[in-house]
């Protein structure tokens, strides 16, 4: 009798066995239906020796109800999948409903039916026709995200199908292939070098690249080189962005270089593309895809390469769920699938430098920005020397340069990294601040929505009239500035200008992104003002100045990364100043121009930094010479917490080379109606950590309002 070993997609249960029936195919990785009491879930068979469980006899035994129609998940990812539970102290099941995450997409028809207006209106109108008619105009989908999207029932919108007014249309999943040799650049000589050493390594087994080149010194189109040889060689390649709405302009100009778009995956896709693309991947027809990190898990049966694109972003590394770093676990899918994978940036993390210092990556670089453009000129503006005027925020040294800017018609770029109109609204009557009722955060004032929200929960509410502590009406004054209150200084400034601003708030689709790019790209837009989302990927040539407004404030708060990541986000807002034949200037306001970053970021002395910061880190053996490992504890009620906390932290091992601080209230003390707690573990670089925090925590027993959560490698400090 053939027996499998099932690991579900419920995080709650172990590995189960089953029997398989006669005529049924099932072998490592096959995804299967198991059931369970009444129901029926879905799983993959997994080698048994693997995944230790009690035995069941055989005649205990219940047959496996179903094997789906797709390939089974291969060898590599499934070690992959191991790799990540383990790493990351993790369920399996939930790495596993990362790889097959549209259970649509298991079952699914190739060609699926969607439906678009015909321009025909029925004979009968209804309010309900009416409304979905006018909210559907020129748009295409299931019925479901028809009515979905015009807020009617589906039964509406199947009435419109029978009445003519729209038609059925097939989908078809097959798409066009790109082609390797569509329209290849000419390279120059450094990228030329770079780019043969690149095709060189695929399809030679595993070999860790790090891309470090300039801003605009062409590191796109150097390692479109691999991923064409990658098509050569009849391989995917997966390229992984840290922004989806930096999805677009990709799309753009990988469709100039190779004839056709590559697939997409991110979480804005509709469900029907979900499906399809999912299946595109599995089935190993879709030759590139890209995607954000959730991509990484994906069953590509044939990968041949991965490019992480500007690899340095803090956003490849997931806080929610599996606590998973993608370029970390990127990296080791290329080891387990036997590939190249390419970390491209022009601010590689420290942690990517010290790999190339220790060997194990090989690093290849671009110095020079590409057709001669040079590196814009950097330059400080002592905010306590040169203040701007009562209630505004830009020196006027700063104030002119745009001037200057403006009536040369060249595009400028602000640079801050707050949303809204201002980070904290008080009564100026009682002093009264608007806090989260959720959170341990002021609500911040968005004054295009008219609403005051919090950042972490979403709570939103009306800036109220009267404050709600003293009663006075009409006292409350915004502190401090947000991309909003620049842009309004902006429109008082210079009303003629054209500004924009750019933000979560305002791109939030990879539609929205491209409009952005449309718009900068014809001139319609002369200011922009905007937070960490235009710091990346865009290449604006007509962009020539660029300002900090606050350069000091990515230092406050002081975590591990702090000084790091403010300068390689300066370093790449500057990067996109003077990127055309015009040469860019970058001004960066603040109120130490003494710190080390923004000695070295005007100064230009980017290793010098970079050798500090690293010494620093190995003194104080933080990552990457030692681990952190960051374990929060929540719940509704601040007493539960504390005590599991308190219990956590007694019951704390004694193991030479580890020490435990905490617990604490976590800084971010109140998340979502959530107390939180934490205890910080930091251990030298050779100590298995997970291995002693998961025997550490199994001894320990809490009650299910409690959620124990474990983050290795942190990259929050929350
Ligand atoms: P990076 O990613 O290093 O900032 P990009 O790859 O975005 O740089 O390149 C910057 C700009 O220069 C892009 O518009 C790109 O198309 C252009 N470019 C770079 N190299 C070449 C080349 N060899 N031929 C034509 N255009 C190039
Ligand atoms: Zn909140």
């Amino acid at each position: 009798m053939q027996r499998a070993r099932v690991v579900t997609m419920n995080a709650a249960l172990g590995p189960l066995d089953y029997r398989v029936p006669e005529a049924m195919r099932v072998g490592p990785g096959s995804v299967v239906i198991a059931p369970l009491g009444p129901r029926q879930l879905l799983g993959v068979a997994w080698e048994a020796e693997r995944l230790p469980t009690n035995e069941v006899s055989d005649a205990r035994l219940r047959p496996l109800a179903g094997v789906l129609n797709v390939r089974p998940i291969a060898l590599p990812l499934r070690r992959l999948c191991e790799w990540t539970a383990d790493y990351y102290l993790a369920p399996l099941a939930s790495v596993l409903r990362m790889v097959l995450p549209s259970s649509a997409a298991l079952d699914g028809p190739r060609q699926l039916t969607e439906y678009r207006p015909t321009g025909s209106v029925p004979g009968r109108m209804t309010p309900q026709r009416e409304k979905a008619l006018a909210a559907l105009e020129g748009r295409q989908g299931t019925i479901r995200e028809l009515a979905d999207h015009a807020e009617v029932s589906d039964a509406v919108v199947r009435g419109l199908v029978n009445s003519g007014a729209f038609e059925a249309v097939m989908v078809d999943a097959d798409r066009p292939l790109p082609v390797p040799d569509h329209a290849p650049p000419d390279l120059n000589e450094d990228q030329q070098e770079g780019a043969s050493s690149l095709v060189a390594a695929v399809g030679k087994g595993f070999d860790p690249v790090l891309l470090d080149g300039v801003t605009g010194s062409g590191k796109t189109e150097v390692y479109f080189e691999a991923i064409a040889e990658c098509l050569r060689q009849g391989k995917q390649a997966l390229v992984l962005l840290p922004e989806i709405a930096l999805t677009e302009p990709f799309l753009k100009r990988f469709e100039a270089r190779f004839g056709c778009a590559p697939v997409a995956w991110h979480s804005g896709l509709r469900s029907s593309d979900r499906r399809r693309n999912w299946r595109a991947i599995a089935s190993g027809e879709a030759q590139v895809t890209v995607g954000a990190r959730s991509a990484l898990f994906l069953p590509y049966p044939n990968l041949g390469l991965i490019v992480i694109d500007e690899a340095h972003e803090p956003s490849f590394k997931q806080e929610e769920g599996v606590q998973y770093h993608a370029r970390d676990t990127a990296v080791m899918r290329a080891k387990f699938e036997d590939i190249p994978v390419i970390l491209s940036s022009a601010t590689p993390a420290i942690e990517s430098r010290h790999m190339v210092e220790v060997g194990r990556y090989r690093e290849v670089s671009l110095p020079h920005r590409f057709a001669g453009a040079s590196m814009p000129e950097m330059q400080a503006i002592d905010m306590t020397q040169d203040p701007p005027p009562r209630g505004r925020w830009l020196a006027p040294s700063l104030v002119s340069e745009l001037e200057a800017n403006l009536e040369r018609g060249e595009q400028s770029l602000l640079f801050l990294n707050r949303r809204g109109f201002a980070p904290l609204t008080l009564c100026r009557h009682c002093g009264h601040r608007f806090q989260c009722p959720n959170c341990t955060a002021w609500m911040v004032e968005h004054r295009l929505m008219h609403r005051l929200a919090c950042h972490h929960c979403g709570h939103v509410m009306p800036p109220p009239k009267a404050c709600p502590e003293c009663g006075e009406e009409d006292t409350l004054v915004p502190c401090g500035p947000g991309v909003e209150r620049i842009a309004d200084e902006i429109a008082e400034l210079f009303p003629e200008a054209r500004a924009a601003i750019v933000t979560s708030d305002t791109i939030w689709s990879p539609q929205r992104a491209a409009e952005f790019v449309g718009a900068m790209e014809a001139g319609e837009i002369d200011v922009v003002i905007g937070t960490q989302l235009v710091t990346k990927g865009y290449h604006f040539p007509n962009l020539t100045l660029v300002g900090v407004v606050d350069a000091d404030l990515g230092l406050a708060g002081g975590d591990l990364r702090a000084a790091e990541r403010s300068f390689q986000q300066i370093q790449q807002v500057a990067g996109r100043a003077g990127r055309g034949d015009k040469p860019g200037r970058v001004f960066v306001q603040t109120h130490d121009p003494d710190a080390p970053v923004i000695a070295a970021l005007v100064s230009g002395d980017a290793p010098g930094f970079y050798s500090a910061e690293t010494d620093a880190r190995r003194e104080a053996a933080m990552p990457p010479f030692g681990r952190l490992a960051a374990i929060v504890i929540s719940a509704e009620d601040s007493s539960e917490a504390e005590a599991v906390a308190r219990r956590i932290g007694h019951a704390a091992p004694e193991v030479e080379g580890m020490a435990v601080f905490g617990p604490a209230p976590a800084p971010l003390a109140m998340l979502r109606g959530r107390h939180r707690q934490r205890l910080l573990v930091h251990a030298r670089r050779s100590l298995d950590v997970q291995d002693v925090i998961r025997d550490w925590l199994a001894a320990i027993e809490w009650s299910p309002k409690v959620r124990v959560s474990v983050d290795v490698d942190p990259y929050s400090f929350l």
